[in-house]
């Protein structure tokens, strides 16, 4: 029903049938017992009231962020009432955000098409990113080039940007953005940041000591169907948009789908679920694509994988809660980014193992990379901690960016000078 045009009206105004969140509220809830918690995940199973959970219940200390739609409000917050579950109410009118956040994004792509200058203020669709990509390898031919390292599910390219002043197979870092195509602001801080990689490599002296030893692989959209789908059908969407067999539900959550504890705790054997595992390891192409390519290259010193939201900085494991062996260096050099970039605007970032400050994941990138032998193996969940959610306003995109290339500038110099 809520996938449903309205009326042919909206449909010429928006260009597109998208999904609509009219009235849907995020609810921010505060669970002060193990009973509470039990109550909340009793939920995450529960598929009538089409509950989307932003953030998951697993402490008293964490908060847990529920979209819910407007059919499933009364219900839901009798529910919590009847628990005793504190809760408030974090987004009043989801699609009032995401109608803001489309005519924000309308007006600055009409100025950037007047001007003819690239808006790294704004959020992009994936068809002016990737021309946006050739702009730049135009612009730095001599240090920045254009990987197709495959193609995804839907038949869209796949392209990592290689920063190389040459030599053969030199040891290299990888970057990924946007496996979860809903959070917008990681692909956005990545086209920012491969821009600023590119220009600082001739006036800042570390990232030229840096470029002058190893590559940088970075790849602003790694999930490029469900990018195109969180633009044109429904806003909200995460996953990639593979079809499951038996099911009418698609996609698989690209992130619980690496072979690293696959189908563990916090992971999804249901189709309909956000946090769907998938039939079988790597059964996603884009993950596939991605574990070609690192394994052929056999250099990776760093594997870094950009989230949003929550501002955490990450190291393994998710499928488990036992620390890696190197976890006190993980943990220092992770601190020490964070400093990095708090000492812009003042930014607060937490830094832990996936399991121990989050909850427990199986099946992500950085568990994989490090279990193939890539110490420094990093997630970062950006900017913020729940007033926006994934519909963080464009005016954030640069500060957020600006502050998380200091923190990756650290793990990149840090992997530089601490070979293995
Ligand atoms: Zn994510």
């Amino acid at each position: 029903m809520m996938r449903t045009c309205l009326s042919l009206l909206l449909l010429l105004a928006a260009g597109h049938c998208n999904k609509l969140f009219i009235g849907d509220q995020v609810l921010r809830i505060s669970p002060e017992s193990e009973e509470h918690i039990e109550l909340l995940q009793a939920l995450e199973n529960e598929q009538y009231w089409e509950l989307d959970f932003w953030t998951h219940p697993v402490s008293t200390e964490l908060t847990v962020d529920i979209h819910v739609p407007y059919v499933a409000l009364t219900p839901m917050k009798e529910y919590l009432t009847e628990n005793n579950i504190p809760f408030s109410v974090m987004i009043n009118n989801l699609q009032e955000l995401v109608d803001e956040e489309a005519a924000e994004m309308t007006m600055s792509n009409e100025m950037e098409r007047s001007s003819k200058a690239f808006d790294f203020g704004t959020y992009h669709t994936l068809e002016s990113i990737y021309s946006w990509i050739d702009t730049l390898v135009a612009d730095y031919p001599t240090l920045v080039s254009k990987e197709q390292i495959g193609s995804s599910y839907e038949g869209r390219p796949m392209y990592a940007l290689k920063f190389s002043t040459g030599g053969e197979k030199r040891p290299a870092i990888w970057i990924d953005a946007g496996i979860h195509s809903r959070e917008w602001v990681s692909q956005a801080s990545a086209v920012w940041m491969a821009n600023q990689m590119a220009s600082d490599y001739g006036s800042d002296s570390t990232v030229k000591k840096l470029l002058d030893t190893m590559d940088v692989y970075l790849m602003i959209v790694t999930n490029p169907d469900g990018y195109v789908h969180s633009h044109t059908s429904d806003r909200m969407w995460r996953k990639t948009r593979s079809k499951n067999p038996g099911s009418m539900c698609r996609g698989v959550d690209p992130n619980r789908n690496w072979d690293a504890g696959f189908g563990g705790p916090g992971a999804s054997q249901n189709p309909c679920s956000d946090a769907y595992h998938g039939p079988h390891a790597h059964s996603e192409i884009e993950v596939k694509n991605i574990v070609d390519l690192v394994k052929s290259h056999g250099n990776f010193k760093a594997f870094i994988s950009i989230h949003a939201y929550s501002q955490l900085l990450m190291y393994p494991y998710g499928y488990t809660c036992k620390h890696v062996s190197h976890q006190p260096e993980l943990d220092t050099v992770g601190r020490d980014a964070v400093n990095a970039l708090s000492s812009l605007y003042g930014t607060r970032y937490k830094v832990g193992s996936i399991c121990n400050i989050i909850y427990p994941a199986s099946g992500g990138s950085i568990d994989w990379s490090y279990n193939l032998g890539i110490k420094y193996s990093f997630a970062f969940e950006l900017r913020d901690t729940g007033r926006y959610g994934f519909i963080l306003p464009a005016n954030q995109i640069i500060p957020t960016a600006s502050e998380t290339w200091l923190a990756m500038k650290h793990l990149m110099v840090y992997t530089n000078e601490h070979p293995y």
